[in-house]
């Protein structure tokens, strides 16, 4: 893929083509409903029809059919298509920028690497997954998505993407890397209207290339459907190879596509009555926004398990509000916005010109399953996630662990970033002092220049550093938020020993990892996952502490609902799947979940 993506920003120029409003006027794209294609030349044909519709001759059709851009001129219709101008391609440090009439994407080309990676071991974190942002009713509806994406980008640094609408016309926009590398203010430029909906994204299912970006566009009889997904289906054999049977033409190998497929081949007779059928029909995890011409809807699956939150932004000067849709509510700080509700779970809003109103898609006595793994780990602890602070969870995730499993020593010290808010709570509930012993550069990307030779534990040295005249004879408690595969905690315990700490007592504040998980978290297969394989000792062994203890599973379904009643949220309420090995939904075998590939 990487090969196809040089192909296509270095090749030779592009013609020119039609305008695309021009293509508008004299010609609509056909509905992917009324595509039939069910072999491989078929399917090829069609493309290269209506690549032709565009305005590229055969020749460039299929030139760039093969390359990087073609899914996205298929998949975009008449709303977002590339006009090829100069296919220019400069060199801005390390990124390859190919500069087109009206798109411009940032690639990376240079090699995804992750530190720890470099020293011959793997990520030892769970990743996240996506940040969904939507904005209806503001006059730069982009420049805010933007924002909000920007608030999101810890749920996912690999591609990003935003479409918006004026009531008439869709325009999109994706590419790889962070959303400030993405868009600049001469992109958000070319992303006019009231309406628009964003993603950020760390593959799943799928691979990680420009290809699966979000958000993904469909034109449907319905009219043109944008989508931006955060989650995991796990029915996705049966639904897709049942669209194929109908003839839907896949464009990208995204889990996502199949929702507004699904929407696209769904014979009811509104666009509501569409999008509820097909969201029934789909299980997993699914928070989503989508968008049409005008109108905006969010819908989060049945159990619940990815948050949505719903904001508001009150106009000024008699202007209407303005509402917004974000995966943690950090996003509606820097827009003013003020948090409203959960959009919840089985629950589809609209939000159009005549206000705002929801249905169910789903019956209210499915159990909720909202993923804890949210307020271990992957939300920001200013964020208020399934109605309940983030921070006031890892708070009390620190406390009970001092409670469940404390010690005799000198110094909490987190490992940061993730482990600060329950390091405070233990702190706090011991009694022993807090300080940051190991401080961690931000400013470490996801790629650096690679030393000459392998150097031992180079790359976390890369991220974390001890304080010495902290830890120096010190017995230290390390308070961390999980160990997958517990290479990084072993090479952080031999920092902290090298730092000169007497004793190193490592407390994580979960349950131990028994389990991947099938819901939009990259998590590595039970083989890799420490905790299946070896006893707490074991582990403790492993990683060289002088004690080791996780957070009990009650106390940490404790943690996340105690002291505000309130949010409705319960231990039950919680998937803990990736704990216990036991699955809200129907089994799924592992064979069925695509794996999430980088592009090397
Ligand atoms: Fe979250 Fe774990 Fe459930 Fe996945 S399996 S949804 S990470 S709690």
């Amino acid at each position: 893929m990487r090969e196809q993506m040089a192909a296509t920003v270095e090749g030779p120029g592009l013609k020119p083509t039609e305008s695309i409003g021009a293509l508008r006027g004299a010609e609509a794209p056909r509905s992917l409903r009324e595509t039939k294609a069910t072999t491989n030349t078929e399917i090829l044909d069609q493309k290269r029809s209506r690549m032709t519709n565009v305005g590229v001759g055969p020749g460039e059709g299929e030139k760039q059919m093969r390359g990087f851009f073609a899914p996205l001129r298929m998949t975009s219709g008449d709303c977002c298509g590339m006009r090829e101008a100069d296919s220019s391609a400069t060199l801005r440090n390390d990124k390859q920028i190919a500069l087109r009439n009206d798109k411009q994407i940032a690639l990376r080309n240079d090699k995804q690497i992750d530190i720890e990676e470099e020293d011959g071991t793997p990520f030892d974190k769970l990743r996240e997954e996506c940040g969904i942002m939507a904005v209806y009713g503001h006059p730069d509806a982009a420049r805010m998505t933007y924002w909000g994406l920007y608030a999101l980008q810890h749920r996912g640094q690999e591609s990003a993407g935003i479409a918006s609408a004026d009531g008439h016309d869709v325009n999109d926009i994706k590419g790889m890397g962070l959303v400030s590398e993405i868009f600049t203010d001469e992109v958000l430029a070319r992303l006019p209207g009231h309406i628009a909906i964003g993603h950020t994204r760390y593959s799943t299912t799928g691979d990680s290339a420009l290809l699966n970006a979000q958000p993904i566009s469909v034109e449907s009889t319905m009219g043109l459907i944008a989508i931006a997904h955060n989650g995991n289906l796990v029915n996705l054999g049966n639904s897709k190879a049942r669209l194929e049977r109908d003839g839907a033409v896949f464009q990208t190998t995204s889990d996502s596509e199949i929702i507004v497929q699904l929407i696209a081949h769904s014979r009811c007779n509104t666009l509501v009555d569409c999008i509820a059928e097909s969201l029934a029909q789909v299980d997993g995890a699914f928070s989503i926004v989508m968008m049409t011409r005008n109108r905006i809807f969010a819908a989060r699956d049945p159990h619940g398990f990815r948050p949505l939150s719903m904001g508001r932004i009150a106009g000024v000067n008699g202007e209407p509000d303005t509402f917004v849709f974000a995966s943690e509510t950090c996003a509606f700080d820097l827009l003013h916005a003020k948090y409203e509700r959960d959009v919840r779970p089985g629950e589809l809003v609209m939000v159009s010109e005549d206000g705002v109103t929801s249905r169910r898609f789903s019956p209210e006595t499915v159990p909720h399953a909202s993923c804890i793994f949210e307020h271990v780990y992957f939300a920001r602890p200013d964020s208020r996630v399934f109605g309940r602070w983030v921070q006031q969870s890892r708070d009390e995730m620190g406390r009970q662990l001092a409670r469940e499993s404390g010690v005799d020593a000198d110094l909490v010290v987190p490992v940061p970033d993730s482990g600060v808010t329950a390091a405070l709570g233990y702190a706090a509930e011991s009694g022993i002092p807090f300080n940051f012993g190991l401080i961690r550069n931000h400013y470490v990307g996801r790629t650096f220049i690679q030393p000459e030779q392998r150097t031992r534990d180079f790359g976390v040295r890369m991220k974390l550093n001890p304080v010495r005249n902290l830890l120096q004879g010190k017995r230290i408690i390390l308070i961390d938020d999980s160990i997958i595969r517990g290479t990084t905690s072993r090479k952080i315990v031999r920092m902290c020993r090298a730092a000169g700490a007497a004793e190193v007592h490592m407390r994580i504040s979960c349950p131990p990892t028994i389990s991947p998980c099938f819901y939009g978290v990259d998590t590595p297969s039970t083989r890799e996952l420490i905790a299946a394989n070896k006893s707490v000792e074991e582990i403790r062994e492993f990683i060289e502490a002088d004690s080791l203890a996780y957070l009990s599973l009650v106390g940490l379904t404790y943690s996340c609902t105690t002291n505000e009643p309130a949010n409705g949220m319960s231990p039950a309420s919680f998937c803990t799947a990736c704990y216990t090995g036991v699955y809200p939904t129907q089994w799924v075998d592992v064979e069925d979940i695509l794996p999430a590939t980088v592009v090397a």
